[in-house]
C-alpha cells in the first residue's frame, strides 16, 4: 500500500508540518469569503488554527496523519520505526483530547475539520452551520 520511499515520505511529512498548510488556507479563504473574521494568533490552549471570537468558536484543521484520522487512508502508520510513531501519534491524540476539553471548559465551541475534508466544498459549507448554529 505504501509505495513512498523513506525520503519522499519525510519530505511529505515536512510539508504537512509547515505552519501555513494548504488545508488551513482553504478553510481560511472559505471563512473569509463568507464574511467570517478570525484571528490566527491566539494564546488559547492547543493554539487552534482559527479563532472566531465573535462566535466563541475555534477551529482546528487537523492533518490526518499527525492526528490519526480514523479510517482515513492518509493516516496510515509508517512501515519503519513503528514504536516511535505509535508513541508519538498516541501522544498527539491524547493532547488533542486534553486541549479540546480545556477549550470547552472555557465555553468555546470546538470544531475539528480534517485535511482530507477541506477539499470538498460540501464539507466547507457545513462549517457555516457549525459556527453559527
Ligand atoms: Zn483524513
Amino acid at each position: 500500500m505504501d509505495q513512498l520511499t523513506k525520503d519522499k515520505r519525510s519530505a511529505n511529512m515536512s510539508k504537512i508540518r509547515s505552519v501555513n498548510t494548504k488545508p488551513e488556507l482553504l478553510v481560511r479563504s472559505y471563512l473569509h469569503k463568507n464574511g467570517f473574521r478570525y484571528r490566527l494568533k491566539n494564546n488559547l490552549p492547543g493554539k487552534p488554527d482559527i479563532y472566531l471570537k465573535k462566535y466563541m468558536t475555534v477551529i482546528f484543521v487537523h492533518g490526518c496523519f499527525w492526528h490519526s484520522h480514523k479510517n482515513c487512508k492518509r493516516s496510515g502508520m509508517p512501515k519503519s520505526n513503528i514504536k516511535y510513531w505509535e508513541n508519538k501519534l498516541d501522544k498527539n491524540k491524547e493532547r488533542d483530547k486534553r486541549v479540546i476539553k480545556v477549550l470547552k471548559k472555557k465555553r468555546l465551541k470546538v470544531i475539528v475539520i480534517w485535511e482530507c475534508q477541506v477539499t470538498d466544498a460540501k464539507n466547507l459549507s457545513k462549517l457555516t452551520k457549525k459556527i453559527i448554529g
